[in-house]
């Protein structure tokens, strides 16, 4: 099976010094893609820099997100909005704007909540004009995030962490946008609930890395790709697929919505060889018992 894992902050500084182990536990969890998305300008740089170090397995989500606004420095948004609009043409390296959106937590004041509103304006309008899709933070947003968006002539959407309103999924799906969903799909009645009522061909897996669940089997472990196996289990419970399908329908989509075809390389293949000896090993151990 192949898994992606398509929101994770690889960018962030949690991650800094454990970058080649998250990347060898993906390989060897055969995730084959990462989606790294980033915060605010640097993030966006360690995000390009990683799909430039990881090519074929980390691509790069740039952009600025709702909780950074009141940390923007002079210039950052405009920075951030020129790198976009000068990547567009590394289309194997540059595959989105995110994480993007709107966060009322994080913009109390009024004056913050207009340059939320307005950066992330800013960003659609420029995942507009460089024809990416975008990756959006819609936490008690959806229902206005929704109403934003068909001002744009977006290439696609993806509400990563859909968690509300559950009456607003049938109206996302009819536009063709997407849902991702991670870890909570395992313990967490509602976003299980989520699950069920979203096609699969509307679905994606992502970690949401580095942030840390609260739920088993993910309880005190730092969030790492090797998370999303057990996410498409989930998956394939809910809907009563069989997981190799679900793996296999969720990489179509993230080629559909991406447009990047992963490919594991020779190395990934005949880590995968070993990898399927070993499971095989393992059934014929457990049949035993
Ligand atoms: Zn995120």
């Amino acid at each position: 099976m192949r898994f992606i894992d398509a929101h994770i902050h690889l960018s962030d500084p949690e991650y800094a010094s454990k970058i080649s182990e998250i990347v060898e536990e993906a390989r060897r969890s055969s995730v084959i893609a990462l989606v790294s998305n980033s915060m605010n300008l640097e993030t966006s740089l360690r995000s390009l820099r990683l799909a430039e170090e990881h090519s074929g397995l980390v691509y790069a989500a740039l952009g600025i997100h709702p909780w950074n606004i009141k940390d923007l420095a002079n210039n950052e948004l405009e920075q951030t909005l020129n790198l976009i609009t000068q990547q567009r043409t590394r289309p194997d390296k540059v595959v989105a704007v995110g994480e993007i959106g709107l966060d009322p937590q994080h913009a109390k004041k009024r004056e913050l909540k207009e340059s939320q509103l307005r950066v992330f304006q800013e960003m659609l309008r420029a995942a507009e004009k460089a024809s990416l899709p975008v990756i959006v933070h819609s936490r008690w947003t959806a229902p206005r995030i929704f109403g934003i968006l068909p001002s744009y002539n977006l290439r696609a959407v993806l509400f990563h962490w859909f968690s509300s309103p559950i009456e607003l999924l049938p109206q996302l799906v009819e536009r063709g946008y997407y849902i991702s969903e991670g870890p909570p799909s395992v313990f967490s009645p509602r976003i299980r609930e989520i699950i069920e009522e979203t096609p699969i061909t509307s679905l994606l897996t992502e970690t949401d890395g580095p942030v840390r669940y609260w739920g088993q089997p993910f309880k005190d472990k730092t969030t790492t790709p090797a998370f999303i196996p057990r996410v498409v289990q989930a998956i394939a419970e809910i809907k009563k697929m069989n997981e190799a399908e679900v793996a296999e329908q969720v990489l179509n989509n993230f080629t559909n919505f991406f447009k990047v075809s992963p490919r594991p390389s020779a190395s990934d293949k005949r880590h995968g060889e070993m990898q399927h000896k070993y499971h095989d090993r393992i059934n014929v151990n457990e049949n035993r018992n």
